[in-house]
């Protein structure tokens, strides 16, 4: 596919990068190989803009994959780093604000009776992985495919959108023994479910679910699905990890949990929790997390674990978000779902939007979307010419058909519009592309 416009100081620039780092990026899906073309490199971001190197601005519909939930550069989340930075920036101690964000955590989400705090999501679902093994003394780990949980080498089969995106069934490195003790499921199958408990009777240690969704694009799990994962790991006495990285603290106040009020045995979070830092946390029951060292014998331990500049970050981002800024996202969210459906509906493009409390994607097919399977069958090639075209226009959207979009609470009247204007030119293009 030929692209009609250029950038040409992000291409120098990816240049560089492609000789010193493997495919140019620190994250795959930043390579824009499933859509082609030049990654664009920003250099800042203010309110729900960014502007790459060639000073170009976006509409940004990916908020940093999900972390930057007031938009870019907001004063108070600004101010409350600048505050903990001059104060210096890891001391290897305990510290009041590593309090403070476990707090704000433990009030907002009722099933966290404690919680500990590492550097990225990876870590939080790998160490809740370890502790479920540890607190039942069993091996087996349940996942679902297309559930994304970070690069967690037990967590990396079927994995969702970067591993979609790159075609890799499973990755080489991850040893047979490890990816052994992994059970891959179909989303939103609870009948595989009770067949897994029925084929490893006493083995299955945990089921770890996104609490909904948004790696293969947004899926929702199907009434009753969260409630029965519950259901059938208390009836085998196995824990249920939910894992809201993505969605915790984005689709309400209390994330997916706020949502279906399903009470799982552990939690992980992290993106919006980070206020655009490394910080993510697990957390749940206290006799679950009363194993954990040093309280108890599963070792878990991080060098910049609750990080005084990240929990800063954090917690001034949760507190800023109250249930006015929630309203305001979700209004958001679904003015921006109606725009997209009707620019494609009216060039005739066969899609689905798909919605979970605030966080959406677009499948481009008519067929409906419960799992893995289904969200690979959208055409996928309709997705790039409409990326480009959003591109081009200045909207920064994810680059890949398997990702969610995120909106925020600075995403105001000027910046819809300029979404409005660019969806009739990128639906023709998504109309009028070939496989
Ligand atoms: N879990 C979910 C649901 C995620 O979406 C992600 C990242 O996108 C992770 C875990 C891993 O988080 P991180 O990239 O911070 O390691």
């Amino acid at each position: 596919m030929a692209y009609s416009y250029e950038a040409p100081v992000s291409q120098s620039l990816f240049d560089r990068a492609s000789v010193v780092t493997p495919g140019g990026v620190n994250s795959p899906v930043r390579a824009f190989r499933a859509v082609g073309g030049t990654p664009r490199f920003m250099v800042s971001g203010t309110g729900p803009y960014l502007t790459d190197a060639d000073g170009r601005e976006y509409v940004d519909l990916v908020c940093s994959w999900g972390p930057m939930i007031l938009g870019h550069s907001h004063p108070e989340a600004i101010a409350a780093v600048q505050e903990a930075v001059s104060r210096g920036t890891s001391f290897g101690t305990p510290g009041e604000g590593e309090v403070a964000l476990a707090e704000e955590i433990v009030a907002r989400i009722e099933p966290v009776e404690q919680v500990r705090l590492v550097s990225s999501g990876t870590e939080a679902t790998m160490s809740a992985i370890r502790l479920a093994r540890g607190f039942t003394g069993r091996a087996k780990v349940v996942k679902f495919a297309g559930c994304y949980h970070g690069h967690v080498d037990a967590l990396l089969a079927a994995a969702g959108s970067g591993v979609a995106t790159f075609g890799l069934p499973d990755t080489p490195g991850v040893t047979g023994a490890t990816a052994g003790d992994t059970v891959v499921l179909p989303y939103n199958d609870l009948d595989a479910v009770r067949a897994a408990f029925a084929a490893h009777p006493g083995e299955i240690a945990c089921v770890i679910t996104e609490a909904s969704p948004g790696n293969m694009g947004v899926v929702p799990p199907a009434d009753g699905f969260n409630a029965g994962l519950k259901e059938l790991c208390a009836a085998n006495g196995a824990l249920y990890i939910s894992d809201e990285v993505m969605t915790g603290f984005r689709t309400s106040k209390a994330g997916w949990y706020g949502v279906d009020g399903v009470r799982p045995d552990l939690m992980t979070f992290g993106k919006v929790m980070g206020g655009g830092f490394p910080a993510a946390a697990f957390g749940g029951r206290g006799d679950v997390m009363a194993h954990l060292a040093p309280a108890g014998p599963v070792y878990q331990a991080g060098t910049l674990s609750g990080n005084p500049v990240a929990t800063a970050a954090g917690l001034a981002q949760l507190r800023l978000l109250d249930d006015a800024a929630y309203a305001k996202i979700d209004a958001v969210s679904a003015e921006l779902r109606s725009l997209v459906g009707e620019a494609l509906t009216k060039e005739g493009v066969a899609h689905t939007v798909s919605a979970a409390s605030n966080m959406f994607s677009v499948f481009f097919t008519d067929q409906p979307v419960r799992d893995y399977d289904d969200a690979k069958k959208q055409d996928v090639f309709r997705f790039t010419a409409f990326f480009h075209s959003m591109l081009e226009q200045g909207v920064y959207l994810p680059p890949s058909a398997f990702e969610s979009w995120f909106v925020s609470t600075a995403h105001d009247e000027r910046a819809v519009e300029r979404i409005a204007a660019a969806l009739p030119a990128a639906a023709r293009a998504a109309s009028e592309a070939t496989a």
